[in-house]
């Protein structure tokens, strides 16, 4: 790892893209949102009428296409932004995010996307402080209580809320789980601003110890 990353986990709703990317923004660093990466590949499964249970053709996909997340999402020059946000690919995108093969090719390309970046990165997911960036210059796992997540989805219902949670937690390939030397955060009726001052006073300690 040749700069700092900031690796931020946590549920559907905890905050995750608004805190991290005013951190990138505050720290004038480079910004990955990984769920927008399995969010493309499931739109083009989808467009592409491919069974999103058939894990080798999904696989292969994810394998192949190209994507980009900023400034805006596309797969294979396609502008996805809007579709990424659709019931349809809600309630698959975690069925694409548990077959192994699409993890692994989503983890090479941010490891790889990584290593291009001249400046430290801000990361944020469900596996970036576990199993994409172990080593990461300091983790943060966000929570929030469920009501709140829910509001903060606007358009997806709490149900389907809880259920990608709940498929996100429990499968095999790189569940969802909270890093042991992860800074702990709950932003339950707090405001952007303070979370991200907490988390750039324990990077400003971690340089100075
Ligand atoms: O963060 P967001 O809610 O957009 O993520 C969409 C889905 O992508 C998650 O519910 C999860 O299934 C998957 N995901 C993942 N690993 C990541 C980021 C997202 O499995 N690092």
């Amino acid at each position: 790892m040749s700069h700092e990353i900031i690796a931020i986990d946590g549920p559907a709703g905890s905050g995750k893209s608004t805190v991290a990317r005013a951190l990138a923004r505050a720290l004038g660093w480079a910004f990955l949102d990984t769920g927008a990466m399995y969010r493309a590949v499931t739109c083009e499964a989808l467009a592409r009428g491919i069974d999103v249970h058939d894990q080798a053709a999904v696989g292969a996909l994810a394998e192949s296409v190209a994507l980009t997340t900023l400034p805006r999402v596309t797969v294979n020059g396609r502008d996805v932004e809007e579709e990424i946000r659709t019931d349809q690919v809600n309630s698959a995108v975690s069925i694409v995010a548990a077959n192994p093969i699409v993890r692994q090719a989503m983890v090479a390309r941010q490891r790889r996307w990584a290593d291009e970046q001249q400046l430290g990165t801000v990361v944020e997911g469900r596996d970036i402080a576990t199993v994409v960036f172990p080593n990461a210059t300091l983790k943060v796992f966000l929570t929030a209580d469920l009501e709140e997540r829910a509001r903060r989805r606007g358009e997806e219902s709490p149900e389907s809320v809880a259920r990608r949670d709940q498929a996100d937690s429990t499968r095999v390939a790189s569940p969802l789980r909270q890093a042991d030397d992860a800074l702990v955060l709950d932003t339950t009726g707090r405001d952007v601003g303070e979370v991200v001052g907490e988390i750039i006073a324990c990077l400003m300690k971690l340089h100075l110890s």
